[in-house]
């Protein structure tokens, strides 16, 4: 019957539930019995090393080994281990898996098998071991374990191996051995297991920010052989190692460190750097990053898609005024150069009508002018010409003079020399 959602009904109900919890009290009350049987050095002793021993049975074996597998054994130290663990007389080790399992699916919320903000301390800390509603296993959640027959058995007969131990400390160290070396051990060490159900749920400190209660606590881990770095574990519950930090006292881990030195378990589970300092898996950040990347890239692309559309339509509506205004600019240059241009022309002719004009009136003017030089000059030559005349009649006269005064002379001449 599955146990995600018992249907047992929470408190005893039958004569053979009122017997199961009355021997639970049962084991309670036998403790007293060491009134009659003393309490000999030998049997506290049996009673440390049994505590001791079978505390670690129990971190080792039902809570890091079956519960969650954090690391590696053979079968028969597997069959050693749950043997071990099933002497401290919490029913067998599919049970304890499957129940823990339950807790860590669950931690604090209402179907949590065990948990003080559900139920209350008590019911936290016993009420559920002695309660009906928790008997029955559910086998679907540890199937990994289940397939071994060896462990089935010792599911089946879950009491053999402690009435083995008890018999053992009778049988070696009288009742005494049984009372206060069995019972007592067994007693005390169910209330130290079950503290990590109520109070590591209950005091102490919060290094990891959880879903549910969970806490660590110096004492408890001194206690329990480490169980008491509660908060570290539900933080990450894959790693053997329960103390996360050299002063987080681990006896656990310290004697399994031991055990694969010499080989009797192996592969043990660090809790990797990023866990323990808390931040998010290598991997997960570089997926968050790029995720991150290329949100900021989408949102920026989009930003720029949007700008360019507004860009766009700006620049259509710009071109749009742009366009009337240039055609009225241009419209209205044109009939600036036309006009213009008519200027020019009117003012082309006119300069060319002028010039016309001042051509002609300077071409008359010369004309008159030539007229007037060469009057001049034809009375200057005509006045050259009268006294070249004049002079040439006076040269002729002087000639004859000249010639009149050489006859003349020559008649004189010619008078002397006769004389
Ligand atoms: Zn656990
Ligand atoms: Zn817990």
């Amino acid at each position: 019957m599955p146990a995600e959602s018992s249907t047992q009904a929470r408190y005893p109900d039958t004569p053979k539930e009122w017997f199961l919890a009355l021997r639970f009290g049962a084991m309670h009350l036998l403790c007293f019995a060491a009134i009659w049987t003393g309490v000999p050095w030998e049997a506290v002793v049996l009673c440390v090393a049994l505590y001791a021993v079978r505390m670690f049975g129990v971190t080792a074996g039902y809570h890091r080994y079956f519960s969650h597998r954090t690391y590696k054994m053979g079968r028969v130290m597997q069959f050693l281990m749950a043997f071990l663990a099933q002497t401290s007389m919490q029913r067998g080790v599919l049970w304890w898996a499957a129940h823990h399992r339950h807790h860590h699916r669950h931690s604090d919320e209402p179907e949590d098998v065990h948990s003080v903000r559900q139920d209350g301390f008590f019911w936290s800390h016993v009420g559920w071991v002695i309660s009906p509603q928790w008997r029955d296993t559910d086998m679907s959640s540890v199937k990994d374990l289940a397939r071994f027959p060896e462990l089935r058995l010792l599911q089946r007969f879950h009491h053999v191996p402690a009435l083995i131990v008890a018999f053992l400390c009778w049988a070696f160290f009288g009742w005494a051995g049984l009372v206060v070396g069995f019972i007592w051990s067994t007693v005390i060490l169910w209330h130290s297991t079950f503290t990590i159900n109520s109070l590591a749920h209950v005091v102490g400190s919060r290094r990891y920010d959880t879903d549910d209660d969970s806490k660590n606590n110096f004492a408890l881990a001194l206690l329990t052989f480490g169980e008491g770095w509660h908060n570290n574990h539900h933080h990450y519950q894959a790693s053997t190692r329960q103390g996360f930090y050299w002063w987080e006292i681990d006896i656990t881990y310290y004697v399994l460190w031991a055990m694969s030195k010499l080989r009797l378990v192996s592969d043990l589970r660090e809790p990797p750097p990023h866990v323990v300092e808390n931040r998010p898996h290598p991997a997960v950040a570089l997926r968050k990053a790029a995720k991150r990347a290329r949100a900021d890239f989408d949102e920026r692309i989009t930003e720029v898609r949007n700008r360019a559309q507004l860009a766009r339509q700006e620049a259509s509506r710009r071109a749009e005024v742009l366009g009337t205004d240039l055609a009225a600019r241009i419209e209205e240059m044109s009939d600036d150069v036309e006009e213009r241009v008519e200027n020019l022309r009117s003012s082309v002719t006119n300069v060319r009508r002028g010039a016309h004009d001042k051509v002609e009136r300077l071409a008359s003017e010369a004309t008159v002018k030539v007229d007037d030089l060469a009057q001049e000059m034809a009375m200057r030559m005509a006045k050259l010409r009268n006294h070249a005349e004049g002079a040439s009649d006076r040269a002729a006269e002087a000639i004859d003079e000249i010639v009149e005064v050489t006859r003349i002379q020559t008649q004189t001449g010619t008078s002397i020399s006769q004389a």
